[in-house]
């Protein structure tokens, strides 16, 4: 390892598996999903920030989330538009759209056209993909 500051985006797998737990890595790295409310977040109601687990970019914040009974942290738009990228996912014979970490591309979740707001927007997000940063 070097002593130069990280850059997220430029981390090789090795770095990546150092800096995050076995189960971030999977979710973020790999595309894994957590276990439906097996997430620490699914059922945070305190208010604060959601903030990406590889690099620490604010992602969501507890003013769009809701509790949408699917078992994971659902919210229904990211703090930013430039925030998240959402990319088509054709993976496990379905049609998604996948979110992920603008800048470290770190896989979050999917976003689904069912959500409660305006825009009508779920987005479905790995706890393991965040860290929340409680209000003071
Ligand atoms: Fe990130």
């Amino acid at each position: 390892m070097t002593d130069k500051p990280a850059d997220p985006a430029n981390l090789t797998d090795a770095e990546w598996r150092a800096r995050l737990s076995p189960e971030q890595y999977h979710v973020l790295r790999e595309a894994g999903t957590e276990r439906a409310f097996t997430g620490a977040y699914e059922s945070n109601k305190a208010p604060g920030k959601y903030v990406c687990a590889g690099c620490g970019a604010p992602l969501f914040s507890s003013a769009d989330k809701y509790n949408s009974g699917s078992g994971w942290p659902s919210y229904t738009a990211p703090v930013a538009g430039d925030a998240v990228a959402e990319h088509r996912d054709v993976a496990h014979g379905m049609v998604r759209t996948e979110v992920r970490c603008a800048a470290c591309e770190g896989h979050l979740g999917h976003v689904f056209p069912d959500g409660p707001g305006p825009e009508g927007l779920r987005y479905c997000i790995n706890s393991a993909s965040l860290d929340f940063k409680p209000k003071d």
